[in-house]
């Protein structure tokens, strides 16, 4: 089957291609995000399905997100790995901006977690190591990504994990100061506003490590101000069950560091005795 980008010369001719709305058919809507809506789409020739997202112009204008979105698409356009959901390409009419975005046939990742209340071991080190493996990617194309969380982060048919949603990202080769994204996640030198740099995924790979296998995140508390006291004092405990191996706790202690520069590397977590014992190396788990 043909697809929308799948070999290099199909890739050039795709980049040169206009799309218009006339070259898809829209299926049924897959979400509402704050800015737009996301359907099931099909491009007409190759019968290639995508993900179709939806923004009105007004509300770029409302919300002055211009630049963000522009960011955005910029961004994950350029990045081509298998754990980051793939944009297409772009087009607009007079009211919309349609982004051609990769279908992720699996849903959130979210759902499944709260389906399940929790993940086993396998699946848990399954997903870290492909968050790894795309953190290390795009680190090395300097793109801190920042918004890591379930809810960003979608599955494929055959289970795989792709980041999606890149509106927080940066690209960058120095340390910056901005505030952003959801605070359960942050972290402290991102609590604190003060400089920080790729490391923050790290911390961010800690926090879903623990609420992969826990179910709640490790900070998580009834108020923002005692989350943030809770982020700053690093205050971490296990709960008895479910039960969790020892390595598991020994990543994710090491992944939870205030200092920055003493955080585990994504190379290391590659290298952890708790992902070589149970990630699955094809990066599926169905
Ligand atoms: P925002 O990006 O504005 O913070 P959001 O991430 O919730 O909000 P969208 O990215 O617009 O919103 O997506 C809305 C929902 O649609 C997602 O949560 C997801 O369930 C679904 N969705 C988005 N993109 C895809 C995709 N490529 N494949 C399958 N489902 C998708
Ligand atoms: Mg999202």
């Amino acid at each position: 089957m043909k697809t929308i980008n799948e070999t290099n010369s199909q890739k050039e001719e795709n980049e040169k291609i206009d799309w218009s709305i006339k070259n898809f058919e829209i299926g049924k809507p897959l979400g509402k995000g704050k800015f737009g809506r996301v359907y099931v789409a099909r491009e007409i020739k190759s019968k290639y399905v995508v993900a179709l997202k939806v923004i009105f112009k007004e509300q770029i204008e409302k919300y002055k997100i211009h630049h963000q979105l522009r960011r955005e698409m910029e961004i994950q356009s350029s990045l081509k790995h298998p754990n980051i959901l793939r944009l297409y390409g772009w087009f607009h009419d007079n009211e919309r901006i349609f982004l051609i975005l990769e279908y992720a046939h699996g849903g959130e990742l979210y759902t499944l977690l709260r389906q399940n209340g929790f993940l086993s071991e396998t699946q848990a080190a399954t997903y870290i190591a492909s968050l790894t493996q795309a953190l290390t990617y795009c680190h090395e194309k300097n793109v801190i990504h920042r918004d890591i969380k379930p809810e960003n982060l979608l599955l494929d048919h055959e289970g795989r994990l792709k980041i999606a949603d890149f509106g927080w990202s940066v690209q960058s080769r120095s340390k910056r100061h901005t505030m952003c994204g959801t605070l359960d996640y942050l972290a402290p030198e991102m609590v604190e506003n003060k400089a920080h740099d790729y490391a923050v995924d790290n911390w961010t790979l800690g926090i879903l490590c623990y609420e992969f296998l826990y179910g709640a995140p490790p900070f998580e508390a009834e108020s923002q101000a005692d989350t943030f006291r809770r982020i700053m004092k690093v205050e971490l405990s296990f709960p008895s069950t479910p039960s969790v191996s020892a390595e598991a706790k020994n990543l994710i202690s090491r992944l939870l560091v205030k200092d920055s520069s003493k955080r585990l590397s994504l190379q290391k977590i590659m290298e952890h005795p708790w992902i070589i014992k149970n990630a699955n190396p094809t990066g599926t788990c169905n």
